[in-house]
């Protein structure tokens, strides 16, 4: 009889009032009864939709009912068959709006916790067994992945298993994209990404650290000098935006960007590390989706005594998965929606002291179909800060599309790909994730990652 409790089975957190002063994992995972309690609320329903909604294709049901006779080890054997970065997406993937927001349980109650059970299939895995040391016979050919990210750490896995000689070329000192310089260690504990990483190594992917491409060496370079007969640009979107508004470049104005990789990927809230970061008093980050809340949660957490989120829109339109922004309001984040930064003030030693601010109301939809913010006449106030931090998006870098001829960009600077294949303008380079797409989500650049590795092989194969 499956559980027809019309609630997922919740999953222990740490309280929020200690957990906003440290930076350990904020949800703490389900025991085995737990997720056997929460499968069994899956009613492996004929249509199966909740797969439609997944974008590498994870047989859903399938892992649920083996959770469900608590064959754990077989549950995660399923996952990895078509994801092979399950504790990531099991962890940050945007579920309800993919996954779950498919699921038959939820048109009469909560759906069933789909990403929750995956985690723990994949935490239950990495703590109980030894990863399988497969023996792949090399097939010859040489590819290169440019970034160490979810996309190009996907495509790199996948044409390892397939026989290729796999370099991925990585412009950080560490491998693991956002997941290790964006993504805080409070919702994803850097060692799951470091050993998703060692697997890849122990298939035999080579990992060149601090290697610029556009710098150290250009694509063509890896190409007609190295030997590599096909790259995949999965580089990401890392260059932050700004508003333009008088006094961002102020001491004190960051980019969630920098505040974020000095803090993850530096370690700068340990004591003692050489990278320091600004410890704010007050803090406003400007913006609403994920990196917004992680830069709020992470200023609260070394120290911050109030920090306000500052969105023009409300927060029905907040781009943020909804777990992090009830995360985020439990922590004690402040929220000033249909707000707009539109000066940031300065103190005679050139440091922020405020930000003036005007109201917005909600107009007539735009291009996005989100309804559009216009400013409430007389409505401009101040707030009183030592710290603002942008978060209103980013792009990709342009050293990649300036070093590359024939590579084909559109007006955002994204690089211009076949969608199902990756292929790009220029015979032999594949492209992927968010240096494609601009900012996006991480089973996406997953998806493209995997597209692209099947789309090399079939690449190199005909030649
Ligand atoms: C703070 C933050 C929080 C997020 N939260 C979520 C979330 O909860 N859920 C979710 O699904 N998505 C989230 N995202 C988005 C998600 O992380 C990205 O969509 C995803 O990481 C994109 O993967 P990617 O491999 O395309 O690029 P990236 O992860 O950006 O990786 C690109 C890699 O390429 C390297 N690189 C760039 N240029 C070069 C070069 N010239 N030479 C060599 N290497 C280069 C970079 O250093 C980087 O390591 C978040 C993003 C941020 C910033």
């Amino acid at each position: 009889m499956p559980n027809m409790s019309p609630n997922k089975c919740p999953m222990p957190e740490q309280d929020p009032n200690v957990r906003n002063k440290n930076f350990k994992e904020v949800a703490l995972g389900y025991t085995e009864e737990q997720a056997v309690e929460e499968a069994q609320r899956c009613l492996n329903c004929k249509a199966r939709p909740c797969i439609a909604g997944c974008p590498v294709n994870v047989q859903i049901p399938d892992f649920i009912q083996l959770i469900a006779n608590r064959d754990f080890s077989g549950a995660a054997k399923k996952i990895k068959q078509t994801n092979s970065l399950p504790a990531v997406c099991g962890r940050v993937c945007p579920q309800e709006s993919q996954c779950e927001s498919k699921c038959v349980r939820g048109r009469k109650g909560e759906p069933v916790a789909i990403g929750r059970l995956e985690r723990f299939a994949a935490d239950w895995s990495m703590a109980n067994e030894k990863p399988e040391s497969a023996k792949i016979e090399k097939n010859g050919h040489k590819v290169a992945v440019v970034g160490a990210g979810p996309s190009g750490l996907t495509c790199a896995g996948d044409l390892a298993n397939l026989g290729y000689d796999v370099t991925v070329f990585e412009a950080f000192h560490k491998a693991g994209g956002v997941l290790v310089y964006g993504i805080p260690e409070f919702r994803l504990p850097k060692a799951i990404v470091q050993r998703e990483i060692d697997t890849l190594s122990d298939k035999g992917v080579k990992f060149e650290l601090n290697y610029i491409v556009g710098k150290t060496g250009s694509i063509d370079e890896l190409m007609n000098d190295d030997g590599f007969e096909a790259v995949y640009v999965g580089s990401g979107a890392g260059l932050p935006s700004f508003m333009n508004i008088p006094g961002e470049n102020l001491n004190g104005v960051l980019s969630a960007n920098e505040f974020l990789t000095r803090i993850n990927l530096m370690k700068a809230y340990l004591p003692n590390n050489p990278t320091p970061v600004m410890v704010p008093k007050r803090a406003a980050i400007v913006g609403g989706g994920n990196v917004a809340m992680d830069a709020a949660r992470c200023a609260k957490r070394i120290g911050a005594e109030e920090v306000y989120i500052l969105y023009r829109r409300s927060e029905e339109e907040m781009p943020a998965r909804n777990e992090e922004i009830h995360h985020a309001k439990e922590e004690g984040i402040i929220f000033r929606l249909l707000t707009a930064p539109t000066k940031i003030l300065g103190d005679e030693n050139g440091w922020v002291k405020g930000v003036e601010c005007v109201e917005m109301e909600l107009g007539e939809p735009d291009a996005s179909g989100r309804r559009r913010p216009v400013v409430k006449q007389g409505s401009e106030y101040t707030i009183d800060l030592d710290c603002v931090i942008m978060s209103i998006g980013t792009s990709p870098n342009p050293l990649i599309r300036s070093t590359t001829p024939d590579l084909e960009t559109n007006r955002k600077g994204c690089i211009v790909a076949d969608e199902a294949t990756g292929q790009t303008s220029k015979a032999g380079v594949f492209a992927g994730g968010d240096a494609v797409t601009g900012a996006a989500t991480v089973i996406l650049a997953m998806g493209a990652g995997k597209a692209a590795a099947a789309a090399i092989d079939k690449y190199i194969k005909s030649k």
